[in-house]
């Protein structure tokens, strides 16, 4: 197929013409009439018109026919070019006197039909459309499709999807995500080549069995595909069945399975995004399965979602009634004889008028999808100062407290800014706050990341990389990224109960922080004997319900004068 898409002469600027008509006097006058306009070739049947044709399929703009010739018949010849996908885009007007001939031939693809004697001006006008609506078409065929695929991109999808419904408002339709089981690693393993080639065959497959039901498919992006079909019950097969086919071409130890998330006759009066949203959030209940490769959206996950949406509807009404608390849990180092006090962690609580106590770990990830988690930190970030400094006040003593950086605040421009007018406006220096960044975060292996936690420590900050062992940080980055302390990932420590390998893992985690010279604090401590490991391993500082759940800040001025009598 031909790249550009007016597929003109570019000495001339004309585009080329095929006249096909056994009668010398017919042929000479087509090509008189269109030779003003057109580069003009001629053949005189079938076959000869055949050859020219593949010899100038890249760019041929339009062929008149005549029907019949000695020879092949020229309805043959149309029947040809359709089957071809390549040869099928060159328009084609039938040029005859048979008047009965105009039916069959539109249904062989003949772009239109023109009966003889000819008049030039309608020749001409039905020649310069023709070959515009062609070239318009290809336009149109190159930007609504993915180039590796073929697939329709994300936003044709979407609209032919609400043609489709226009159409066929009675059809129950499904909305589908799918993706490749750990495709990361495919592309890991065996290489991008590979992976797209993956990608290829699983569009192929997907694309083959749901247009035979009249569905659509589009690649929304890296390895996630969208289906629109009519309601089928057999997605068990189907996902199955895409897995197998795929699966027969590279063989099993790529390990390429699908995975499919289902709206299931899906709502008509929603968005049509959102109703792919609905089948995300089904696909997103299998992350982290490797068994589960199909799941509905239902009336939980509905539930959850009307949930959230009631939180971020009343979010900013929260943030003006303070409704948002902080509180506090403390870190107490445990090198000594006697744990003591090192400082505290600021953890965020939302005091619901109605819905009573939520937890961060319902909400936060809410906000990060949709930025509001900047707003909600700088909250957190501005109360734990203030806090610092009320304490230094009442007490004389400095509790340093680290708050949570969200990656989306990493990103923010102006971070290093608002955290140092922050420490100053309350009086405290670097010294006294901390910043916990989550591991995940620096998987990014952002260049912007990594200069701003640059700069925050060159300003005198701690960074404690928050839930290290959680994601995907390989030995290797670790020796090279910036950051103070290791907080290890709470299942380090809750491992150690009841995995044999528990304690030797934590021992490891705990030996490559000594290598890098690196303090280590394990959070989720919530034992004696988890804490008496610790400090066996030579860990240094913990945190945990042992000690103390996150509590508001006047409780936690408990710690602070036990820590002063300890002086
Ligand atoms: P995180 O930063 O890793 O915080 C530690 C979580 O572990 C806290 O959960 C804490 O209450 C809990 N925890 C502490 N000790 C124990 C223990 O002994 N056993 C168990 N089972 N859990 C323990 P929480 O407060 O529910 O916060 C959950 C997550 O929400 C936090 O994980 C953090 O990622 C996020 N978060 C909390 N507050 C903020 C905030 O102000 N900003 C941002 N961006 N994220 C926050
Ligand atoms: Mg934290
Ligand atoms: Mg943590």
């Amino acid at each position: 197929m031909p790249n550009t898409i007016a597929k003109i002469n570019p000495e001339n600027g004309k585009h080329l013409v095929l006249v096909v008509e056994d009668e010398e006097i017919n042929r000479e006058i087509l090509a008189e009439i269109l030779s003003g306009e057109y580069d003009v070739i001629c053949a005189e049947n079938s076959l000869e018109a055949l050859e020219k044709i593949e010899t100038n399929a890249s760019f041929l703009s339009l062929i008149m026919l005549d029907l019949n010739m000695p020879g092949m018949h020229g309805f043959e010849l149309l029947k040809i070019l359709q089957d071809d996908s390549t040869l099928a885009r060159i328009p084609v007007i039938v040029t005859t006197s048979e008047e009965q001939a105009e039916v069959e031939s539109l249904r062989l693809g003949a772009t239109d039909f023109i009966t003889k004697p000819y008049v030039p001006e309608v020749i001409r006008a039905r020649a310069r459309r023709y070959i515009e609506l062609a070239e318009d078409r290809t336009i149109i065929q190159s930007t609504e499709r993915d180039v590796l695929t073929g697939l329709y991109y994300k936003e044709y999808f979407f609209h032919y999807a609400e043609q489709y419904d226009q159409y066929h408002p009675n059809v129950a339709t499904d909305a589908v995500v799918t993706d490749i089981i750990h495709f990361h690693m495919i592309n890991e393993r065996y290489g991008k080549a590979f992976g797209d080639l993956v990608l290829k065959r699983v569009a192929e497959t997907v694309r083959g069995i749901v247009s035979q039901s009249g569905g659509i498919v589009c690649r929304r992006d890296a390895d996630t595909f969208l289906v629109y079909c009519p309601h089928r019950d057999d997605y068990e097969e189907l996902v199955e069945k895409c897995s197998v086919d795929v699966r027969d071409d590279f063989g099993n130890e790529a390990h390429i399975r699908l995975r499919m998330g289902v709206y299931a006759n899906a709502e008509k009066d929603i968005d049509i995004e959102r109703r792919f949203d609905r089948a995300k959030k089904a696909a997103d209940m299998m992350r982290g399965s490797f068994s589960n490769n199909l799941t509905f959206y239902n009336n939980d996950l509905h539930k959850k979602e009307l949930y959230n949406e009631r939180l971020l509807e009343d979010v900013y009404d929260a943030l003006r009634e303070k409704q948002f608390i902080v509180y506090y849990q403390p870190k107490f180092d445990i090198t000594g004889d006697a744990p003591v006090l090192t400082s505290a962690e600021a953890l965020i609580r939302w005091k619901h008028p109605s819905l009573g106590m939520i937890s961060p770990g319902v909400f936060i990830p809410l906000f990060e999808e949709n930025g509001l988690i900047q707003k909600l930190d700088d909250y957190v970030w501005r109360e734990a100062a203030a806090q610092i400094r009320a304490w230094k006040d009442a007490f004389g003593i400095s509790v340093p407290v680290s708050v949570n950086v969200s990656r989306v605040d990493m990103y923010d421009p102006l971070l290093v800014e608002t955290i140092c007018a922050i420490v100053e406006e309350n009086g405290l220096t670097s010294a006294d706050y901390m910043l916990e960044v989550t591991e995940s975060a620096y998987s990014d292996d952002s260049a912007q990341l990594i200069r701003t936690v640059k700069r925050l420590r060159e300003l005198g900050f701690r960074i404690e990389m928050d839930d290290f062992g959680s994601g995907y940080s390989s030995l290797n980055m670790l020796a090279s990224l910036p950051c103070d302390i290791l907080k290890l990932d709470m299942k380090f420590i809750q491992n150690t109960d009841n995995h044999v390998n528990g304690a030797r893992m934590l021992k490891l985690m705990i030996d490559i922080s000594k290598y890098l010279n690196m303090p280590v604090v394990a959070e989720g401590v919530e034992t004696d004997k988890q804490l008496h490991l610790l400090k066996e391993l030579g860990c240094d500082i913990v945190q945990g319900y042992f000690f103390s759940k996150p509590v508001p800040p006047q409780e936690f001025e408990r710690f602070i004068r036990e820590r002063i009598e300890q002086c």
